[in-house]
């Protein structure tokens, strides 16, 4: 498996230079725009396959949006987020608010853009910093790495910086559409946007949406059908206004983060989780759309593909 990644990043390295870093966040423009890494977690605990710079960290950005409305939903039970946030995918970008301002709209399209997630963020219960070490804690607890923290620079740049961010969150607060004290709600999203993985942290995370979501218990809904649910968020909503081509021609759940990371949920347990900062005119990761794309199409994980079924992962 490691043999078949390192020829996949090599067969997609060239694609670097069709993105650029993000630079809107002055401390992400520091990322080394060079940097490729890639692991596949495999169904059990340990099997873990990695390659390239897999080791290197790395901010969730919008990844951390999965797990916040995770979190906001064991708060709040699912009905309840949906009264207030879409499950409509988009054709705008990530940070689109316009619509938000017309009269007859009161939910942002979806909980994976800035605007949904921000207000998902919100719903989440507990003063100053509770909300943000429930996001920490889930995001440990999914990746199985109780050493995950987060980038202290990353997080005041975007504070600093965060203009869009919170314009849409006082836009919704004006439209008493967002609760609670507009700072720190933000406070919250930019640190939650700051907390530092690598692909190993990725890839787990991935499996564990896969697997179930073990441990997640959210009023009027199951366990299962959580996991159903967040699957078919990433499907629809996850690569931005990209998501709909991407599910074509990846066919697998998954959300990038301006960061330059890409977590994936595989068939059958199994997560992978991608990063390289050059990022396309979506927001996503260059090379990282590449890579998984050659990566479902050769293991046949889209999970349009029937023959998934025939390939076991730990036979390569
Ligand atoms: N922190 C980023 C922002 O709010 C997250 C966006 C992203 O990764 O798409 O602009």
């Amino acid at each position: 498996m490691e043999i078949l990644l390192n020829e996949i990043i090599e067969n997609n390295r060239h694609l670097i230079k069709n993105g650029k870093v993000a630079d809107y966040i002055p401390a992400l423009a520091k990322a080394d725009f060079e940097k490729i890494g890639v692991t596949v977690a495999g169904r059990t605990g340990a099997l873990l396959y990695s390659a390239g710079d897999y080791n290197q960290k790395f901010t969730l950005q919008s990844i951390s949006k999965v797990i916040s409305f995770l979190v906001a939903a064991m708060d709040n039970g699912i009905e309840d987020i949906f009264e207030k946030v879409g499950c409509d995918s988009t054709d705008e970008p990530f940070n689109a608010f316009t619509k938000l301002d017309l009269p007859n709209v009161n939910k942002p399209a979806n909980p994976l853009i800035n605007s949904g997630a921000i207000l998902t963020t919100s719903m989440i219960k507990g003063n100053g910093d509770e909300k943000f070490q429930k996001i920490l804690e889930l995001t440990r607890r999914m990746a199985h790495n109780p050493n995950i923290g987060y980038n202290e620079e990353v997080y005041l740049s975007e504070k600093k910086t965060g203009s869009r961010n919170r314009s849409m969150a006082y836009l919704m607060s004006s439209k008493n559409i967002l609760e609670g004290d507009v700072e720190d709600v933000l406070d919250t999203y930019f640190k939650q946007c700051s907390i530092e993985v690598d692909t190993r942290d990725l890839a787990k995370i991935g499996r564990f949406i896969s697997a179930g979501c073990e441990g997640i218990n959210i009023d009027g809904i199951s366990r299962t059908d959580m996991s159903i649910l967040l699957k078919g968020l990433l499907f629809t909503c996850g690569m931005y206004n990209y998501s709909a081509r991407y599910a074509i021609e990846v066919g697998i759940p998954s959300k990038s983060g301006v960061g330059g990371g890409i977590m994936g949920v595989l068939p059958n347990g199994m997560g992978i989780g991608i990063f390289s900062p050059a990022l396309d005119e979506n927001g996503n990761s260059s090379a990282g759309i590449g890579i998984i794309k050659e990566l479902t199409r050769r293991l046949h994980y889209n999970i349009f593909d029937d023959r998934k079924l025939q390939v076991e992962i730990d036979t390569h």
